[in-house]
């Protein structure tokens, strides 16, 4: 099987695995697993952060954010295509009665300044207090203008708003940009690290930010369920992760781009090779098809995920050959076609 669906399908490699057996554990809610309490120092003093938690899932390190910066009542302000409002089943509002207030992503990914001025709620009985505002990078495979991340924490500031970061793909951004890791984070009050994608770990996420953010994270984690016990087993692999696969992230990125450049020469799709930065490729069927192009592949083991566009994933476990044996299996859906 190759898998290009997203790189969230990763294998723990052996060493991982190896760890994981061996990690030292606790139990982590009584705040005694010593794996999980060194992955989360390691992780803030790397990133310049005081405090991080280790959580169950980028979903879940999200929603803690906003419901630890948030209140019942009040608003936060994100683009229309982000992860923690499109695709994270409404939590915020479900079980933080947070209103959503989505703003339209411009090409680039960022959120017109603009478009956040006039989406600013006065301090007027009417309305919700507008209280926190939330970017995303990279998102959708592009990584966001640090010169843009600058601006718009000095807008936040300014409007008093906290600033959070999904940074789910944050370290293909670091690494694409080359931008020093802390300089990239620093502009956020908090930020969220997946470590079950592109990292290569297989379970968790991590959340940033000050002391006191991470404490009241941490009672909300409680209360939604997802404090854990032995969680060390599963930080073992995060802490490999980090350590070990966060350079590599530039192979991933290198494949994408051949990939995109050798779908651009097939003439039934269209795909840009200059639109790819990171690890992510999309690809529009000229004719329709994409249904019976993922299909044929998965005929021949090969999972692409069949959206319109299609959307190709790179990752620790696609190697180069890997991408020219999708491009060969297209290419020869299309002479059977
Ligand atoms: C995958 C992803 C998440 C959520 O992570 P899960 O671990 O799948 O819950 C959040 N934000 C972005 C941008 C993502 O790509």
């Amino acid at each position: 099987m190759i898998d290009f669906r997203s790189d969230t399908v990763t294998q723990p490699c052996n060493t991982m695995r190896q760890l994981m057996a061996d990690a030292p554990v606790g139990d982590d809610v009584y705040g005694d697993d010593p794996t999980v309490n060194a992955l989360e120092q390691y992780a803030a003093e790397r990133m310049g952060k005081a405090s991080a938690l280790y959580c169950s899932s980028g979903t879940q390190a999200n929603l803690l954010g906003i419901m630890a910066h948030c209140g019942r009542g009040d608003e936060y302000l994100y683009g229309q295509q982000a992860h923690n409002y499109k695709y994270e089943a409404g939590g915020a509002a479900v079980l933080g009665s947070i209103q959503p207030q989505p703003l339209a992503n411009a090409a680039d990914g960022s959120i017109p300044l603009e478009l956040l001025k006039g989406a600013l709620k006065p301090d007027d009985f009417h309305f919700a207090m507008t209280r926190m505002l939330s970017l995303e990078n990279t998102i959708g495979g592009k990584v966001l203008p640090q010169s843009y991340v600058l601006e718009a924490a000095t807008f936040a500031k300014a409007h008093q708003l906290k600033f959070h970061l999904d940074g789910a793909r944050i370290f293909n951004a670091i690494v694409k940009s080359g931008i020093d890791e802390r300089e990239a984070v620093a502009p956020f009050d908090s930020f969220t690290i997946c470590l079950s994608k592109g990292l290569g770990a297989p379970i968790g996420s991590l959340l940033l930010g000050d002391e006191a953010f991470i404490q009241r994270a941490k009672r909300l984690r409680k209360m939604l369920g997802g404090g854990m016990r032995q969680a060390g087993i599963i930080a073992a692999a995060g802490r490999y992760a980090l350590e070990n696969n966060v350079a590599r992230l530039a192979d991933d990125h290198n494949n994408a781009l051949l990939l995109a450049e050798l779908l651009s020469q097939i003439d039934e799709l269209e795909s840009d090779p200059s639109q790819v930065q990171t690890n992510i490729v999309y690809a529009r069927c000229r004719m329709g098809k994409a249904k019976q192009l993922s299909a044929a592949l998965a005929e021949q083991g090969i999972l692409v995920s069949a959206g319109e566009p299609i959307r190709f994933v790179t990752h620790l476990n696609v190697d180069e050959q890997a991408v020219r044996t999708l491009v060969n299996a297209i290419k020869q859906f299309y002479r059977e076609a």
